[in-house]
């Protein structure tokens, strides 16, 4: 295993229910730390552009609305294999079928407004990283 960075994003239904200290939790006390977090609301463009990839998917417009309806908070956290144990901390897409103790087990109100954002690979990872972060922001 290596260190490494990942994107982290508490979605718009966490910031809503006050969340996100309790997110964070989870995420350092599984070995992730928080070495930049930001909070902004994103525009419609700038939820667009960072989820150009599932533009053809016939849940992006919603996936576009819910993520501009509120407030998020972009984090990177980094870590040993930080990618995949963010991803195991998150757990499954769809709260239904997450194991028990993760994040969208626990928190997550929908398929859709489940809490928590994590990159898929490493290569994603860097490119979303760059998307919120300059490299000034990012503090190890
Ligand atoms: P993730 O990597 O686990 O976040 O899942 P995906 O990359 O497949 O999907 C990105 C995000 O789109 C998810 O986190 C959900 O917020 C949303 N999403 C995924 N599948 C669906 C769906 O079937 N319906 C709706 N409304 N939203 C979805």
């Amino acid at each position: 295993m290596a260190v490494e960075r990942t994107l982290s994003i508490l979605k718009p239904d966490a910031t809503r229910r006050n969340l996100t200290g309790q997110i964070n939790a989870r995420l350092e006390a599984a070995g992730l730390r928080i070495v930049a977090q930001k909070r902004l609301w994103l525009t419609r463009a700038q939820a667009e552009a960072f989820y150009a990839v599932h533009a053809q998917r016939p849940f992006y417009n919603d996936l576009c609305t819910f993520m501009t309806s509120g407030p998020v908070v972009a984090q990177v956290l980094e870590g040993e294999d930080a990618v995949t144990r963010n991803r195991d901390v998150m757990g499954a897409t769809n709260p239904a079928n997450a194991a028990a103790g993760t994040i969208r087990k626990d928190f997550a109100e929908s398929i859709e407004a489940n809490s928590a954002h994590g990159s898929d690979s490493a290569e994603n990872a860097a490119v979303e990283i760059a998307f919120f972060f300059s490299g000034l922001e990012i503090v190890g």
